[in-house]
């Protein structure tokens, strides 16, 4: 390359946020203590701190020059958005202490907790509403605003504090070329994507408000600027992520305003950065070059990013979100560094004016696992072919390092040298490696091909519904969607059985007591249709994960789901297989405990998908039928050992749906054949049930419908069967099961409610099609409350049935 400008480094290394639990998840045990009272709040915020001062210790450690602040939050972060510019919904404002009253949103106040703290004035509240972060398995809490709500500035502003904080901590680092006020860069989510993740606690959509809502915040926005300005800091990053959604005309031209009164409140030494991730700019290209902002980051791993030549002939400075901050795989460095080098040739003036040119992660690494040296048990020919958030910062110094020298024409250490001959080594063997490619399965999925008879049932609904009769079910069906309390003495047994402290026959013996004892309790209630009750499922992912080759689960590798919650997705490495069946002797022993119809319970292939990290390379459509292969295998073992009623789970159905809009229907016909792979093998007299628990229906109605299970169960409590006027609308033509207990809250519905609910359900939807059943699993509910519940539930439906003029 000849573009070198002083001679000096112009590419710098970042990234927009770092996982926030530390290490061993020691964020989730400070929330947790705190929670049950063990710790003090002082304790907790010491932690908070230690945690915060250890991750930017690895990232300097690593060597990443520009380092992300204020991406830390004890519970969300945008809660603490929230909070910082004084967002306390009314229910909340009785609180005093600030900590408790931050739990509070998130949390809620159980009636127990405000018993035990009536010094605070505390009584039960709900929580705020919780919401999916995008197309990711996080979970912020939604921001609630009235028509007139007024925002303000909290003086005790963290991202202030953390950023004061972290320039210190980082005054005593040095570096080669940044001082710290350059390598301390605050973060936080830009004014116009919080309210639109927020909500009209009065029901008007938000857009409504919009305008006005800006309004009130964007002065505090100013406040915040003027504030960085005064400790030094030199660049704010704004993320904007619907930058990266199909926006409407109105929201442009707030974009537009916001970001211009911004830039005109600033003081010329802040740049402010905007972040786009996890999609496409698309046609906001020309919009994002004509706003006044300084830098702009983009996500690179969608290619059409990398043909935005308007923007990057512009006079921004660009940041690169080369590393993929949602995946576990090693980057391919060689690679990047020709692509580099290409796009530097190809638009010479992000680099050739002296620019800062930023190598970034695509988006924050909250998304991904910490520490992959945390993984001593993983296989070692797959753990090579890894990169969790500490070893994909190490894989952007390495990258920077590099660039700058072919920049200046200078040579590499040894040390880089090696690092990425080692870095290209684990690319090549991974691409060949027999673990990841097994011609047998390919084989088969070249047989299905896109043939229709693997894809559709035998015959239409109607047809299958009467063939079903001999079921013997009543109208008003009930059933539960599978899950029962999951123990701490069945958790125990669980655990003490994989470390191998418990054997196989013990194990299975006290699995199938709790599953006799689940039944005896489904046939005293008078439940229809049976289920085991999962105890032997850790989760509904994993579970499965664990028994099929070309899946590896890890020891460590948690993700932040919500607040304390973390998830450990297992990894999808290569071609599917599963040597055995999985649940078709549980399901066996349960069936024959009874007479009435135990349900098969599996998870469909979108979900398994959805909620690990998959191979990056071959398409997700084609590993989501490599499985659906597989969950088609145990539909027939089941049905093979006499199972009539099988159900498949897609709670994450709608949260693969891509963000920008024109790129939906692709993922609803394939993620569509999958299931239907997955299910429509069967006989017409089995009753395939599918199960989702969400209720934004609206958008894939059509594709719930082509999915054509013969009964779905769907979340309805809580939205009070709102939904159901979709169904009956779009002529939903199978059986619906909406769900008539709300399984998040301990409460038990009365049968009033239950009533209430069902009538209304009734509107939608006739008789003939209704089934009566909970909103989702029971696992994490207490058997009293779910005995009582359920009680409510049977009797109800009992009631209904005879009520002939109930239509
Ligand atoms: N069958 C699962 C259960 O009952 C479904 C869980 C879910 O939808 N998330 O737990
Ligand atoms: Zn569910």
């Amino acid at each position: 390359m000849v573009y070198s400008v002083k001679g000096m480094k112009n590419v710098y290394s970042s990234t927009l946020g770092f996982s926030r639990m530390g290490q061993d998840r020691k964020l989730k045990k400070l929330l947790e203590s705190y929670w049950k009272g063990t710790i003090s709040q002082q304790e907790l915020a010491m932690g908070g701190i230690a945690v915060r001062s250890s991750n930017w210790d690895l990232m300097d450690d690593a060597g990443l020059d520009i380092i992300p602040v204020g991406d830390f939050a004890f519970y969300d972060h945008i809660l603490e958005t929230s909070v910082g510019f004084k967002l306390i919904p009314p229910r909340f404002r009785h609180i005093e202490d600030f900590v408790e009253s931050y739990f509070a949103m998130a949390r809620g106040v159980s009636d127990d907790d405000a018993q035990a703290q009536t010094h605070t004035r505390a009584h039960a509240v709900a929580p705020m509403e919780m919401s999916k972060w995008f197309d990711t398995n996080y979970h912020y809490i939604v921001p609630e605003f009235e028509p007139d709500t007024v925002f303000g500035y909290d003086e005790a502003n963290k991202l202030i504090h953390e950023s004061s904080t972290a320039l210190e901590f980082f005054k005593k680092k040095s570096h080669s070329t940044l001082t710290h006020f350059e390598r301390v860069r605050p973060v936080l989510i830009g004014p116009v994507s919080y309210i639109l993740l927020g909500k009209m606690s009065n029901g008007d959509s938000v857009e409504t408000h919009l305008e006005s809502l800006l309004e009130s915040l964007v002065p505090q926005y100013c406040v915040l600027l003027d504030k960085l300005a005064d400790l030094g800091i030199t660049t704010f990053q704004l993320d904007e992520p619907f930058l990266a959604t199909t926006i409407n005309e109105q929201v442009h031209r707030c974009y537009h305003d916001v970001y211009t009164k911004l830039n005109a409140h600033k003081s010329p030494q802040l740049s402010l950065m905007l972040a786009s991730y996890f999609d496409e700019i698309a046609s906001n290209v020309t919009l994002i070059r004509d706003l006044p902002v300084d830098i702009v980051h983009l996500d690179m791993g969608f290619s059409k990013n990398w043909e935005l030549g308007t923007l990057f002939d512009s006079d921004k400075a660009i940041s690169l979100g080369l590393v993929n901050g949602r995946n576990i795989w090693k980057h391919d460095l060689t690679r990047s560094i020709e692509t580099i080098e290409e796009h530097i040739k190809k638009h010479p003036s992000i680099i050739a004016t002296g620019k800062k040119l930023i190598l970034s992660s695509s988006c924050s690494l909250l998304h991904c696992p910490r520490d992959l040296d945390d993984e001593p048990a993983l296989k070692p020919e797959i753990k090579d072919w890894l990169a969790f958030a500490k070893q994909k910062i190490e894989e952007l110094s390495l990258l920077t390092r590099v660039c700058n020298q072919r920049i200046a024409h200078t040579d590499s250490s040894a040390e880089d040298k090696k690092a990425l001959a080692e870095n290209a080594e684990s690319i090549i063997a991974r691409k060949q490696s027999p673990l990841i490619h097994k011609p047998d399965v390919q084989a088969r999925l070249s047989t299905t091909g896109s043939d229709p008879k693997y894809y559709t049932r035998k015959s239409e609904f109607a047809v299958r519904k009467a063939t079903q009769s001999d079921l013997g079910l009543p109208l008003f069906p009930t059933t539960t969607i599978g899950s029962f309390p999951q123990t701490p003495e069945i958790r125990k047994t669980r655990r003490l059985y994989k470390k191998g402290d418990v054997s196989t026959d013990a194990y299975q013996e006290e699995m199938r007591g709790h599953i006799a004892s689940t039944i005896a309790f489904q046939e005293r209630l008078g439940l229809d249709v049976l289920v085991h009750g999962e105890p032997e499922r850790n989760d509904m992912v994993e579970y499965f994960g664990e028994n099929f080759d070309g899946f590896i689960s890890t020891q460590n590798g948690w993700v932040q789901s919500y607040g304390s919650r973390c998830v450990k997705p297992p990894i999808i490495y290569g071609d599917l297989q599963c040597q055995q069946e999985i649940t078709s002797n549980w399901i066996a022993y349960a069936q024959s405990l009874t007479k009435k119809h135990v349900k098969g319970m599996l998870t469909g292939p979108v979900t398994i998908l959805q909620w690990s990290f998959v191979r990056d390379d071959i398409p997700r459509s084609q590993v989501a039928n490599q499985i659906a292969l597989l969950i088609r295998d145990e539909i027939d073992a089941l049905v093979h050992k006499g199972t009539r009623i099988i159900q498949v789970d897609e709670p994450a159905f709608r949260e693969g749906l891509p963000l920008r809009t024109e790129k939906h229907r692709e993922y609803l016909d394939w993620a569509i054949a999958a299931f239907k792979l997955a299910t429509c093998g069967v006989e017409d007299s089995i009753q395939i049930h599918t199960h989702m628990c969400y209720s934004e229906f609206n958008e894939i109605f059509d594709s719930i419908a082509a999915m054509d299970a013969d009964v779905i169960s769907i979340e309805a409590s809580r939205s009070k069967m709102e939904l159901l006027a979709a169904f009956s609308q779009f002529n939903y033509p199978n059986d619906i099961g909406p769900g008539v207990y709300d399984i998040h809250s301990p409460r038990v519905p009365s049968k009033e409610e239950i009533r209430d609910l069902l009538t209304r359900a009734l509107k939608h939807i006739s008789r003939e099609h209704l089934w009566v059943n909970p909103d989702c699993g029971l696992k994490t509910r207490q058997w009293k409350e779910v005995e009582a519940s359920l009680k409510n539930m049977v009797e109800v439906a009992i009631e209904f049935r005879s009520q002939e003029h109930v239509q």
